[in-house]
C-alpha cells in the first residue's frame, strides 16, 4: 500500500474544521502536507497558518484582502503564492498542487470549489454539507464521472461510511440511523425557545464548532441538512433515514442491515477522528483524539426528536421528499435566517418560521442543472431577506 505524501488543500482553513484538519496534518509530516490554504476574509488568521504550515499557495476569497495577504507573506519571508477570489479558489482546488481537498467552507459559498475538486477527481473530504443539500445529485454525479472518492467529514456520515462494507450492497442496507445531540435546548418547550440569545444558541454542550452549524444544531436544522446529506451520500430514500437523539454524542450513527445486524461507530466528540479517517484512508492514522472510556462515560441514552419544539427537522424531511429545488430553497432560507438571528435582527423561532414561509411561497421545480439550482438559491435568499426585514426580534 502506498504511503507517499498526500498534498492537501484545506478550504476554510481558518475555521473549526480547517483547524482540526491542520492539527491532524501536522501530526504526520511524513505523509501529509498542507499545500493550499484558503479562507474567506480573515487575512491575519490565514497568514498565521501560512507561517505555521508553509503551503505553496494561500487564497483569500475576499479580493479586497489580496494586497494584505501578498505583503504579509512577503514580510514573513515565505515563498507561499498569494491568490484572491473564487475563481482562483476553484482553480487551486482542481489543480496539481493538491491531490486531496478538505472542503470546509461554511454554507453554499463552498459549492463551487467543492464541485471543482469533485470534477477534478480529487480525494475529497467533504465537510461542506450545504453543497450536498444544494446540489447533491450533481456533486455525486461529478464524483462518479471523475472517480473522486468522497469521504464525509460529518461525524454521523463518517460513522456510516466506516460501518459500510467495501462491497456496497445497497439491498443489504435496511436503514440508516443518524444520531443527534439534541443541541443546547434539548428538552425545552417551544415557548421557552422564543427568547434565547445567539450566545446561548452557539454554546453547544458537546461539540466545539463554527457559529452557523452551532445555530443549526440548536434548531435541529443541522440534523435536517444531514438527512439530505445522507440521502445523497448513501443513496437512501427519506423513509429509510431515521433520527435518534443521543445526548452523550458518543455513538456517531448506526447502520441497520437486513440480517438484523446493526453496526455503529463510537468515539469522543472530536472531528479529528473523522478527518484522520479521510486523510489516512484506506489506512488508520493517529488523530490526537483520546480513547473512549465507556466505564467513565457510564451510560448511553436515546430519545425521539421533539418535532414540535424543533420544526426545522420536519421541514428538511419535507423538502427532501418534495425534491427538485426544494432542498436548495430550504438551505438558502436557513442561511439567511441564521445570519439574521446571529446579527440580532430576528428571534430564534423566526428561523423555522422564515424557512417555512419561503418554502411555501416558492414552488419547487425540477433541478436538472446547476443554473436552476443557483437561481433557486438566489431567489430564496432574496425572499428570505425580505421576510426577515419585516420580522422583529420578538417574532
Ligand atoms: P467556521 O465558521 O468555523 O469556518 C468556516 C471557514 O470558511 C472559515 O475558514 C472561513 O474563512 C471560510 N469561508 C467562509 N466564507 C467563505 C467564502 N465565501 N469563501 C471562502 N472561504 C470562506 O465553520 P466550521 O464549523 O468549520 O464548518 C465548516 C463546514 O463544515 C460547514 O459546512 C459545517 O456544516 C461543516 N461541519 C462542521 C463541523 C464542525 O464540527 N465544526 C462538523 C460537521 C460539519
Ligand atoms: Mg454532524
Amino acid at each position: 500500500m502506498s504511503t507517499s505524501t498526500r498534498n492537501v488543500a484545506v478550504l476554510g482553513a481558518t475555521g473549526s474544521i480547517g483547524g482540526s484538519a491542520l492539527d491532524v496534518i501536522a501530526r504526520h509530516p511524513d505523509r501529509l502536507r498542507a499545500t493550499v490554504l484558503a479562507a474567506g476574509c480573515n487575512t491575519d488568521a490565514l497568514l498565521a497558518l501560512c507561517v505555521r504550515h508553509r503551503p505553496l499557495h494561500a487564497v483569500i476569497a475576499d479580493a479586497s484582502c489580496y494586497a494584505a495577504l501578498r505583503d504579509g507573506l512577503h514580510a514573513a519571508g515565505l515563498d507561499t503564492q498569494a491568490h484572491a477570489g473564487s475563481e482562483a479558489l476553484d482553480a487551486l482546488a482542481a489543480g496539481d498542487a493538491c491531490d486531496t481537498v478538505v472542503a470546509a467552507i461554511v454554507g453554499a459559498a463552498g459549492l463551487s470549489s467543492t464541485l471543482a475538486a469533485a470534477r477534478a477527481g480529487k480525494h475529497l473530504l467533504l465537510a461542506n454539507k450545504e453543497s450536498l443539500v444544494l446540489a447533491g445529485e450533481l456533486l455525486m454525479a461529478a464524483a462518479r464521472d471523475s472517480g473522486a472518492r468522497i469521504i464525509p467529514i460529518d461525524s454521523e456520515h463518517n460513522a456510516i461510511f466506516q460501518c459500510l462494507p467495501d462491497r456496497e450492497d445497497r439491498n443489504a442496507l435496511r436503514r440508516i440511523v443518524l444520531t443527534a445531540s439534541g443541541g443546547p435546548f434539548r428538552g425545552w418547550t417551544r415557548a421557552a425557545l422564543a427568547t434565547v440569545t445567539p450566545a446561548q444558541a452557539i454554546a453547544h454542550p458537546r461539540w466545539s464548532m463554527g457559529p452557523k452549524i452551532s445555530v443549526d444544531s440548536a434548531t435541529l436544522m443541522n440534523k435536517g441538512l444531514e438527512v439530505i446529506e445522507a440521502h445523497h451520500l448513501f443513496g437512501m430514500p427519506a423513509e429509510r433515514i431515521e433520527v435518534l437523539v443521543h445526548p452523550q454524542s458518543l455513538v456517531h450513527s448506526l447502520v441497520e442491515f437486513v440480517d438484523g445486524s446493526t453496526l455503529a461507530q463510537l468515539g469522543l466528540p472530536d472531528m479529528r477522528t473523522a478527518l484522520a479517517v479521510g486523510l489516512g484512508w484506506p489506512q488508520r492514522i493517529e488523530s490526537g483524539v483520546g480513547r473512549l472510556d465507556l466505564l467513565a462515560q457510564g451510560r448511553l441514552d436515546f430519545e425521539p426528536p421533539d418535532l414540535d419544539a424543533f420544526p426545522c427537522l420536519a421541514l428538511a424531511f419535507r423538502a427532501l421528499q418534495a425534491g427538485g429545488t426544494a432542498p436548495a430553497i430550504l438551505n438558502a432560507a436557513n442561511e439567511i435566517a441564521v445570519s439574521a438571528f446571529l446579527q440580532g435582527q430576528v428571534g430564534f423561532l423566526a428561523i423555522p418560521a422564515l424557512v417555512e414561509e419561503v418554502l411555501a411561497t416558492l414552488p419547487p421545480q425540477a433541478a436538472d442543472t446547476l443554473e436552476t439550482l443557483l437561481a433557486a438559491d438566489a431567489n430564496a435568499r432574496q425572499l428570505a431577506s425580505q421576510v426577515a426585514a419585516t420580522m422583529t426580534i420578538d417574532a
